[in-house]
């Protein structure tokens, strides 16, 4: 590793240790020329791939920027926004891909969402999943209603009231694996412009 001070093209490792829980490596370097020390980060390269070809590495703060537009108003803590982004970046690194679909992390987003805040999820999957009519919204509500009911910790919840329309049989998988996914107009939301 260049010495970033004198240009010298040799130095050593003087210390190493874990950063990021373990998802990266840090290092002290002691340039071998002019003694000065510096630091350097090592991490699996992770990449995300946007609809027009362009890449750009992955983000957790702009996953927490899309989020958070969905989560205006709502009880959501800037401490949840981290750790769902955090949850984000595992499910995408799970891949073991260098580089993942923009969609992937929507897709990725969808579930910690969901159970942070009910509303958030039907904002963000609305703009993800491209919604169309009140009829997806509908479905949506139905999977949520349906889970609450199998589990029966959300039988409060302001949703329960906002739409009678579809069966439980609709599950949370039709949500996110249904026909809109393939003309999702990519992450708008959690990706930016
Ligand atoms: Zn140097």
């Amino acid at each position: 590793m260049r010495c970033p001070f004198c240009r010298h093209s040799d130095s050593r490792v003087v210390d190493s240790r874990e950063a990021e829980e373990g998802a990266a490596i840090r290092r002290r370097r002691a340039c071998s020329e002019c003694g000065r020390r510096f630091t350097t980060m090592e991490e699996a390269s992770l990449r995300v791939r946007k609809r027009s070809g362009a890449t750009e590495p992955f983000s957790r703060a702009k996953v927490i920027v899309g989020v958070r537009k969905a989560c205006q108003g709502r009880p959501v803590r800037s401490d949840d926004l981290a750790l769902l982004a955090e949850r984000v970046e595992e499910t995408v690194r799970s891949s073991g891909s260098a580089e993942v679909a923009a969609e992937d992390v929507g897709r990725a987003i969808l579930g910690p969402l969901r159970e942070l805040d009910e509303v958030a999820y039907l904002r963000f999957a609305s703009v993800y999943l491209a919604f169309e009519s009140l009829a997806d919204f509908e479905v949506a509500i139905a999977a949520l209603r349906a889970d609450a009911g199998q589990s029966s910790e959300a039988a409060g919840a302001p949703l329960a009231e906002s739409s009678r329309a579809a069966g439980p049989e609709l599950g949370a998988a039709g949500l996110t694996r249904g026909p809109h996914l393939a003309a999702a107009p990519g992450l708008r939301a959690a990706a930016g412009p």
